[in-house]
């Protein structure tokens, strides 16, 4: 977006004058923050990728705070980036280095406004944090399923904003499924109340689905309607080492059919993850005695108390032995357990750094050419740099896979991140070569804009340009991310 297709520029460095003092005038005292000390975790996105630059960050209480914001952002057409927890991966919710955007935090904006156990919804303000919105379900008995390592900072508003998916979605779908409705404002200040409560409603445009997953370049999303579910009552968790990555794959589709579609989480973890995991870790313990090439972390679960998975697991696991398909396995016997296996498989993501650089690709292919996909990608990689540690994880039960790639153990560690757009372009080309996605899980921001344009057909980012203008005529909202 720029001048020259229509949009007014946003001025660099300095804000116009006595903006800060009209914006800080809305919220009141305890609504902005100016000081660079406080700025600064706010300006930083979390893995430093990016070091951004504002004068202000501003933390209205309310939805009518956030219109009066954006209306008087948009007619000194200056940017504003919506943050939440500041958890995402790819530049998005930090501003440019310039100086010229003042950031909007959601986190005052944190309201449950509304628990409907018979409608089976919960409507909470957007910058609940993940974590209490899930609980805010489990007290009134229901569920709300998405759950990610991030859930004790994320907020839902960059949940919605980045149609966050996370560790539930080959049961319950990716954000954008649990979502009825949303009350967000839009560029020139308007509150588009779209708070709808319904199951059923075929009235037009669906437009929610336009600010979910638009990483907030289309509006502010301060509201929505979540869906809830009944709570697992019964609930079966094993790690499981599988014969070969073909059989990762068939071993998910067989206990799909067989446990009567009660699969809940299916993550795969290469042997390399389990090392960093145990070696970097406190308290982390590879659960099984021998070593084995491929693992994944299985869960079935079931709103149905006497579902007995327990038994259809281990039953289903001894089949899959049988036939050669596992090698070998623990079941978890109480819930400490499980979460001993679940905090191995966070701790797979979170022992990287300790390896020195990583480069990274959260990536998608259908389920059915995951293992051809690690396969193909490994082999590319290593062939490009020898010694190059590849460190496959993730949802593969959604064909996501976190396809990391840790630094050879001797290199030094900004020359490996130099070659991260070559080591991309590779992994890239075999994702979409395969009907892949590039971005399967954290969107686009500022890390993957180029490879969008690179790899999008051109009739969906005029699509998307054309959308932006339609709601964003000034670009104020989020410039330069996404497109
Ligand atoms: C340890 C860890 C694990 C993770 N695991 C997963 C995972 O399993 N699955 C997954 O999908 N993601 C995962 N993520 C990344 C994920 O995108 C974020 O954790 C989360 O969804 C972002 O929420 P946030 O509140 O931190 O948003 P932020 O980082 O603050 O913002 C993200 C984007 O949304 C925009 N935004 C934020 N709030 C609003 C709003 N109210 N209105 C409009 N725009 C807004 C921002 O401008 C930005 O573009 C993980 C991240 C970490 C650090």
């Amino acid at each position: 977006m720029d001048a020259a297709m229509g949009m007014a520029k946003i001025a660099n460095g300095d804000l116009p004058d006595g903006l800060i003092d009209r914006l800080k005038a809305i919220v009141g005292a305890k609504g902005w923050v100016t000081d660079a000390d406080a700025l600064q975790p706010h300006v930083t996105e979390p893995r430093g990728l990016y070091v951004g630059r504002t004068p202000l960050l501003l933390k209205p209480s309310t939805t009518d705070e956030v219109s009066r914001i954006l209306a008087l952002c948009n007619s000194s057409r200056v940017g504003v980036v919506p943050q939440g927890g500041n958890t995402g991966l790819v530049g998005g919710g930090v501003p440019h280095a310039d100086g010229g955007e003042i950031i909007l935090s959601l986190a005052r904006l944190d309201r449950i406004r509304e628990v409907d156990p018979l409608n089976y919804t919960l409507t909470v303000e957007a910058g609940c944090i993940l974590a209490d919105v899930q609980a805010a379900a489990d007290a009134a008995e229901r569920l709300f399923p998405l759950s990610l390592g991030a859930e004790g900072s994320c907020r839902i508003g960059g949940n919605l904003s980045t149609n966050a998916g996370g560790t539930g979605v080959l049961r319950y779908g990716n954000v954008r499924e649990l979502t009825l409705g949303l009350e967000v404002v839009l560029a020139d200040g308007t509150v588009w109340d779209g708070l709808n409560r319904l199951r059923k409603d075929n009235t037009g445009y669906d437009l929610k689905h336009l600010f979910i997953g638009a990483e907030g370049t289309l509006g502010v999303i301060t509201a929505a309607v979540l869906k809830l579910f009944p709570k697992p009552r019964d609930v079966a968790t094993g790690l499981v080492a599988i014969r070969d990555l073909p059989a990762v794959i068939e071993l998910l589709s067989r206990l799909r059919a067989a446990s009567g579609d009660a699969v809940t989480g299916f993550e795969y973890i290469a042997r390399i993850g389990i090392d960093f995991a145990t070696a970097h870790v406190a308290g982390i313990v590879d659960p099984l005695a021998k070593r084995y090439a491929h693992y994944a972390l299985v869960e079935l679960s079931t709103p149905a108390p006497d579902g007995d998975l327990q038994n259809v697991l281990e039953r289903l696991m001894a089949a899959a032995i049988e036939d050669g398909l596992v090698i070998d396995g623990v079941i978890a016997q109480n819930s400490a357990q499980a979460q001993a296996l679940w905090r191995l498989r966070e701790a797979v993501a979170e022992s990287q750094k300790f390896e020195g650089g990583s480069i990274k690709h959260d990536v998608s292919v259908p389920v059915s050419r995951v293992a051809d996909f690690i396969a193909a990608a490994t082999a590319a990689c290593t062939d490009a740099m020898a010694g190059i540690r590849p460190v496959p994880f993730g949802h593969v039960g959604d064909g996501n896979i976190h396809f990391n790639l840790s630094q050879p153990k001797d290199m030094d560690s900004d020359a490996f991140l130099a070659e991260w757009p070559r080591i991309n372009r590779i992994v890239h080309d075999i994702v979409v070569g395969m009907g892949g996605s590039i971005s399967a899980e954290h969107g686009i921001g500022q890390l993957k804009r180029e490879e969008l344009r690179r790899y999008a057909v051109p009739a969906k980012l005029d699509l998307m340009t054309r959308i932006k203008h339609a709601l964003d005529a000034n670009n104020i909202m989020n410039p330069g991310k996404v497109l």
